[in-house]
């Protein structure tokens, strides 16, 4: 039985007709860049994650570069976030001319260990930056308690977590700012390139709407130095389709992930991930952590079940990172689930045959491999 990792294809066979309508709309209308379909989308978006407003823009990296750069981030300013996730969120960072400040993880949540953020703030802390990875929110309340007592504005990088809820909020609705990506693999994917800030604050959403667009709020009348970092009227079509249908198919996934639950739980070698109190996860990536993962994964690669790794490198490890010197045993957390973590196939139209087969072929490959690393 062949398991592929994403199959972006059997999304589309049932949406397919309202697509070809809501492509010809935005052609017709020739509302290619930002416009009546984007403006459409972000009202949807905002009521979707509880937000006073949400800005389209040309992806989740673009989201969060220009939420810092709203923010007034410069050159210097220090950004509190985790080393493991993915890259965009220190890249952004950076790109601003600030430093990343890492702090690890928890081991249960794969989540920003709330209990480390205090010590890592400086004179310099402009931000702090959990990251909803895979699909659950992080801690957001202390999270959120520290970054008030300081002062210090809160930006959730909600990339991975569209319909996820913490104490029965909206993921990306917690802290000062939310950034979502619409990458097609995400669990709201446009079929290109997208993303969305949301926040309730007026005057950072409007500074958001002139950095996306050159700095203007009137056309060729340029108040500040900005970029083209538009959303495109075609995406903003397919999203809105999407939107409608995003609750049901992230029920989908937690459904299958409460069958692989079922289906790991016998297995000697492996963690299934665990959704935490008070949090709705959304199963973006359903990541174990498994004994021998690089053997399990060419096993079961050779089985037909294709399998993702997110992400082999925590970021303090990268080479475009190596001048923070930050070295091996910096983030002990982080590092082992860098070792250990296997993606195993997740999405809505995934049969529960093709997860009892990824179940059975796991435990039979990690009893001849043998349970311990
Ligand atoms: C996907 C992702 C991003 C970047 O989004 P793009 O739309 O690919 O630019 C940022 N952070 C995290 C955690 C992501 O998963």
């Amino acid at each position: 039985m062949r398991v592929p990792y994403l199959d972006l294809k059997a999304q589309y066979e049932s949406i397919r007709g309202e697509i070809a309508g809501a492509l010809d709309a935005v052609i017709a209308r020739t509302a290619f860049a930002g416009g009546p379909f984007v403006e459409k989308f972000e009202g949807e978006f905002a009521e979707f994650t509880g937000s006073e407003h949400a800005i389209g823009v040309s992806s989740g990296t673009s989201a969060l570069w220009l939420t810092f750069l709203a923010l007034g981030v410069e050159p210097g300013d220090e950004i509190i976030t985790v080393p493991y996730t993915f890259i965009a969120t220190a890249e952004t960072i950076s790109f601003c001319g600030a430093t990343p400040v890492f702090v690890d993880v928890d081991d249960v949540t794969y989540t920003m260990d709330p209990a480390l953020v205090e010590a890592a703030i400086t004179p310099k802390t402009k931000a702090i930056v959990p990251v909803h990875l895979y699909g659950q929110p992080a801690n957001m309340g202390p999270i959120l308690e520290i970054g008030e007592s300081h002062g210090i504005p809160v930006v959730e990088d909600a990339a991975q977590a569209h319909g996820a809820e913490y104490k029965g909020r909206p993921a990306g609705s917690l802290g000062h700012a939310g950034c979502f990506s619409f990458y097609p693999g995400k669990n709201l994917g446009a079929y290109g390139e997208a993303g969305a800030v949301v926040t309730d604050d007026g005057e950072l959403a409007a500074t958001i709407r002139m950095l996306r667009d050159h700095g203007q709020d009137r056309r060729y009348y340029h108040k500040m130095i900005g970029w083209n970092a538009r959303m495109d009227g075609m995406q903003a079509a397919v999203l809105s389709v999407k939107l409608k249908r995003l609750g049901d198919w992230n029920e989908a996934r937690r459904e299958k992930a409460r069958m692989y639950e079922a289906g790991l739980g016998e297995i000697d070698g492996v963690v299934a991930p665990r959704e935490a109190e008070g949090r709705c996860h959304v199963y973006h990536v359903y990541s174990a952590r498994v004994a021998h993962r690089d053997a399990v994964f060419d096993a079961l690669r050779e089985r037909e079940i294709q399998c993702g790794i997110h992400y082999p490198v925590p970021i303090h490890l990268q080479e475009a990172y190596a001048h923070l010197g930050l070295g091996e045993g910096s983030f002990p957390v982080s590092e082992r689930c860098a070792t250990g973590a296997l993606s195993l196939p997740i999405y809505p139209e995934l049969e529960p045959e093709q997860i009892e087969f990824v179940c059975s072929e796991m435990g039979t490959v990690l009893a001849e491999l043998g349970p311990e690393a």
